[in-house]
């Protein structure tokens, strides 16, 4: 058995993990209080949860403790993240100070990639790609069935030149116009400032509403097919994966995405398959438990 922890901007979770089977999962909402100061929170949950696992299963049981977080993690200190309020926050210490488990930390987005490689959409390639569109763009490359760790951040490849700022300091970053923290923020611009993502989509579901907001996703579509597109070719992916929060929004875009992908791809004679990710809200403590795996 291993301990997958995932690190988000809005919450933590923690699941005690038998190959791709979740014994056992907690998770915990950070309230827009807490998120001023994450440390003490994430701190005192990790804790409790830790406590209770160890509790049930004895700690000889366990091989490791895998941790997803933002950014670029450094020896167990998040480093880079600037969707999480945190300081000097070093998970592996929390744990190391309960138990004798090893524990390790890597980018969420490579550890979502390890998720679908091993157990989902990427299990039947030896080059694929995964990228994961959430609040940025999570990247994971695989080659030769080994993940390449110096090939990242497709976030934050330019593609528009002189484009929208970026948090990192550019402009025209492939995340100002392809993350789906960009396509509902276009949406409740639209629709309602106040919309839950949920609601949103609810919403979508009018046909009437639908073709309002149709130039809205033919234009984020296409910004997304071209990052895409551009991974796929740079890496002869045979799969590419598109997960993150995209997946809730699938019956919506992603007919649209398999078009434009097909129309670009087409015109170059590329030979790849794009899949829908396997795992949603739990590719974050699955690939946790995968670190140094492959
Ligand atoms: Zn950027």
């Amino acid at each position: 058995m291993r301990i997958g922890i995932d690190l988000g901007g809005s919450h933590i979770s923690i699941g005690l993990i038998e190959k791709d089977n979740i014994l056992y999962k907690n998770e915990h909402n950070f309230s827009n209080e807490e998120k001023d100061n994450l440390n003490n929170v994430i701190e005192e949950f990790l804790n409790n949860e830790m406590d209770s696992i160890l509790a049930k299963v004895a700690e000889e049981e366990i091989e490791m403790v895998g941790i997803s977080v933002p950014g670029r993690p450094k020896n167990g200190f998040i480093e880079q993240a600037s969707n999480l309020k945190v300081s000097n926050l070093n998970l592996e210490n929390i744990i190391n100070k309960k138990t004798r488990i090893k524990a390790y930390t890597k980018n969420d987005g490579m550890c979502a990639g390890l998720a679908e490689k091993t157990y989902g959409s990427l299990r039947e390639c030896e080059n694929g790609v995964f990228l994961g569109f959430g609040t940025g763009i999570g990247t994971a490359v695989f080659l030769h069935n080994r993940l390449e760790e110096l090939i990242r951040g497709a976030g934050h490849m330019i593609i528009e030149k002189n484009g929208r700022k970026c948090s990192c300091g550019k402009n025209g970053c492939y995340e100002t116009y392809a993350s789906m923290k960009v396509l509902k923020t276009a949406l409740r611009n639209k629709l309602g400032e106040n919309l839950s993502s949920r609601e949103i989509l609810k919403l979508l579901d009018d046909e009437k509403i639908l073709k309002e907001v149709e130039p809205i996703l033919q234009e984020f579509i296409e910004y997304m097919a071209i990052g895409i597109a551009n991974f796929a070719r740079i890496c002869s992916a045979e799969i590419v994966s598109i997960g993150g929060s995209f997946v809730y929004y699938k019956d919506i875009l992603w007919e649209r995405l398999q078009n434009e992908l097909n129309e670009i791809i087409s015109k170059e004679g590329l030979k790849v398959k794009f899949n829908i990710a396997t795992f949603s809200n739990d590719a974050g403590i699955v690939g946790a438990t995968l670190i140094n795996s492959l």
